[in-house]
């Protein structure tokens, strides 16, 4: 029994880790933060929460945080301690000298999926009205970028359609290329809830994940599909709601363009596109596939829920485009217990591609082509906004590597560990003549930085967090930052060091210039999400309470946009030399790259990463449970122990990416989605063999 005492006092503030976005009391004991106890008003949890949230949050205190600024001159220098003031003056005068030297497009930013949304507003704003480009990215381009990208395109609109409640009316449900219990778990016991009372679960995953078979759930129907063939196996299931009369013409007739409809019903009806004629493929069998296809046409409210096994693949936007496809094809949008909600993996995602972090929107979702949107921000910032989109990361890389692209500061991310092609990424870094990382530890990133600049966690600032469900959380201040600064105020400063006159003094006044220049958070103050708990995006003059369920009336572009899907096999192919086909993916006890929870008590659970293996590869090659195994493919190797299992099928391959030790991104390939250059993590060529070691 560990003896807490009774706390003095707490704050209400929202979890830093996954994309629901649970309310947790932070009590304090004096200034000390003795436990995180779950919120039982919050909308998002309900008084539920993980390990995660729970227990992971001494990376707070941990020895790794660097609280002081260092600068360089060159990365083969070593660091040296300085003032802030030295710091900021460094950096600013070398990006100056960039900006003088090469041209205002030769900077960029990086925002924060981690960061709130104030500092993500803040982040792109410095690159809009202190660089005078758009060459702002955010680390969804990693993610969901094709999330919206194919919800923009045939909703209208970049967001998950339900809340988390309206699970509670659901009857169907497919969970495609997501893990929740172990990715999203507050959500994930919430389903699992669902599925107990009744409802039907389809999962469409390469792998086994927990939802398909677990001591209280089975789903009805598990489509264990070959990576990179999820168009083929949605479009399949399309043929057989249409080829056998089971489409919502109703539902189509009022909402949809029904010409669209017409042309992507004879396609996804033509014979080849059959469950049978798609079987090889896909590895699904064709009866597993019409038997899912008509529970889900047939068996109620159908929601879909998806991951990044959906968007992560050359095809990530086209599949989140048949996903959509799929939901108004057998009417389920706009009333509880339905839709289509990507589960966003980090606590912010939604967040940072609301506030305009891509470089072809300012935010709001809005296009920078956009004359009457540039206005407004021209003259709320008394700057001239690029009419040009700028670069996304691997683009500023590349760049850089051609001698066009000078200097960058990454807020909050660490690209050389979570980006595809490590290699490449060094290249991009090693290229440049001024890096900022503004983080909380010397990361991977910090490697190739010229500044680094100490950031600060969630528990030391105030601002918002914009959870899946498009929920604005407050995130409060539990104690003061340990570096002296919140990275809204560094980021500021360092706009004041280049010649910007930022005077914030306190979040709620960038919500407030937030809410005045995007019409979607229009009636967001920090008064009304305090007054109801949270409040769901679009808020304005038309829903000032927010909106829990999106286009319940008529779409947000209006008429629903059905959108031909035609399957194009990804360019890594397996051969003799890489067999097998390598997927990635999180566990539950740790976070991503494993920055924070690594540095915590969670380390218990799960303390390296490892490869899952089908018995029949793994006998093929000698391989024993434990064995250390080489993983190889085209862009590169590492080794990591191997765990055979059945939870994979023979052929694939599974790991983590929570370790740096393990550099799974080295074996990752360059292939990125067509639309958006998300990275396609979820399929790569490897071959295994046993290994000594690392
Ligand atoms: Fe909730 Fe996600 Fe945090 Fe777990 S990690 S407590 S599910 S927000």
């Amino acid at each position: 029994v560990i003896e807490l005492g009774t706390p003095s006092r707490s704050v209400v503030t929202t979890c830093a880790y996954c994309g629901v976005g649970c309310s947790f009391k932070a009590e304090l004991n004096g200034d000390e933060l003795v436990r995180m106890v779950p919120w039982k008003h919050g909308k998002a949890n309900r008084g539920h929460s993980c390990v995660k949230g729970r227990f992971a949050w001494g990376y707070a205190h941990h020895q790794d945080r660097i609280l002081n600024p260092m600068i360089r001159d060159s990365i083969d220098q070593p660091w040296r301690e300085v003032s802030w003031d030295e710091a900021l003056g460094f950096a600013a005068a070398r990006l100056k000298g960039i900006q003088e030297k090469h041209g205002r497009r030769s900077l960029g930013v990086i925002t924060s999926s981690r960061c709130t949304n104030e500092e993500t507003f803040l982040v792109q704003k410095l690159a809009r009205a202190v660089f005078l480009n758009n060459n702002t990215d955010t680390c969804a381009r990693v993610c969901h970028s094709p999330t919206g990208y194919g919800l923009g395109q045939t909703f209208g609109t970049s967001a998950g359609t339900q809340d988390f409640d309206s699970v509670e009316h659901t009857d169907v449900v497919i969970v495609m290329g997501a893990n929740p219990t172990d990715a999203h778990p507050v959500f994930g016991s919430r389903l699992k809830k669902r599925l107990r009372e009744g409802a039907k679960l389809i999962v469409i995953d390469p792998r086994r994940i927990d939802l398909v078979k677990s001591s209280h759930v089975e789903a009805a129907h598990h489509l264990p599909l070959k990576p990179g063939t999820n168009v083929a196996v949605i479009t399949a299931m399309a043929h057989v709601i249409v080829t056998e009369g089971l489409a919502d013409e109703a539902f189509i007739r009022d909402r949809c363009d029904w010409n669209e409809y017409a042309e992507y019903a004879e396609f996804v009806a033509d014979p080849r596109h059959s469950p049978e004629a798609t079987e090889a493929l896909t590895g699904v069998p064709a009866e597993a596939l019409r038997a899912a296809a008509r529970t889900f046409a047939t068996g109620g409210n159908g929601a879909i829920y998806y991951g990044l096994g959906v968007t992560e693949h050359s095809q990530g936007s086209t599949t989140v485009m048949g996903i959509a496809n799929l939901a108004m094809l057998t009417g389920n949008i706009g009333r509880p217990g339905v839709g289509v909600n990507p589960l966003r993996g980090q606590n912010n995602v939604q967040g940072s591609c609301d506030m305009g972090s891509f470089p072809h929107e300012l935010p709001g979702y809005r296009h920078v082509k956009n004359a009457d949107v540039r206005e407004v921000f021209e003259r709320a910032w008394g700057v001239e906004i690029d009419p040009e989109p700028g670069l996304r990361i691997p683009n500023m890389l590349d760049a850089a590597v051609d001698g066009t692209f000078k200097g960058l500061y990454v807020q909050g991310e660490d690209i050389l560990q979570s980006d595809p092609d490590t290699r490449h990424v060094a290249a991009g870094l090693a290229a440049m003549e001024c890096v900022i990382v503004h983080d909380l530890f010397l990361n991977e990133t910090a490697n190739y930085a010229h500044v680094f600049l100490p950031g600060s966690t969630f528990l030391e600032k105030d601002g918002t967090f914009t959870n899946a469900e498009r929920r604005i959380n407050m995130v409060r201040e539990v104690m003061k930052p340990l570096n002296g600064y919140a990275d809204w105020e560094v980021t500021q400063a360092l706009a004041n060091a280049m010649g910007a006159n930022w005077t914030y003094s306190h979040p709620r006044e960038i919500m407030a210039e937030i809410a005045a220049t995007t019409p979607s958070f229009a009636g967001v103050t920090y008064d009304l999400i305090t007054e109801k708990g949270s409040v769901q995006w679009p808020c304005n003059e038309a829903h000032p309470e927010g909106t829990p369920l999106m286009h319940v009336d008529e779409f947000m572009r209006g008429k629903g946009r059905f959108i031909v899907t035609e399957y194009v096999a990804t360019d890594e192919k397996t051969g003799p030399r890489f067999p097998l086909l390598l997927t990635t993916g999180r566990i539950l006890s740790q976070y991503n790259v494993g920055a924070q929870t690594r540095r915590t008590d969670n380390n218990v659970w799960h303390d390296e990463d490892m490869l899952e293996i089908h018995p029949h590869d793994a006998e093929q090659r000698g391989v024993k449970d434990g064995d250390w195994v080489k993983l190889a493919s085209r862009s590169g190797e590492t080794a990591l122990r191997a765990r055979i299992t059945e939870r994979v099928s023979p052929g694939v391959v599974y790991t983590t990416f929570h370790h740096p030790d393990t550099q799974a991104n080295v074996v990752t390939t360059d292939y990125s989605d067509w639309a958006t250059n998300c990275p396609e993590y979820k399929v790569t060529a490897v071959q295994v063999m046993p290994s000594n070691g690392p």
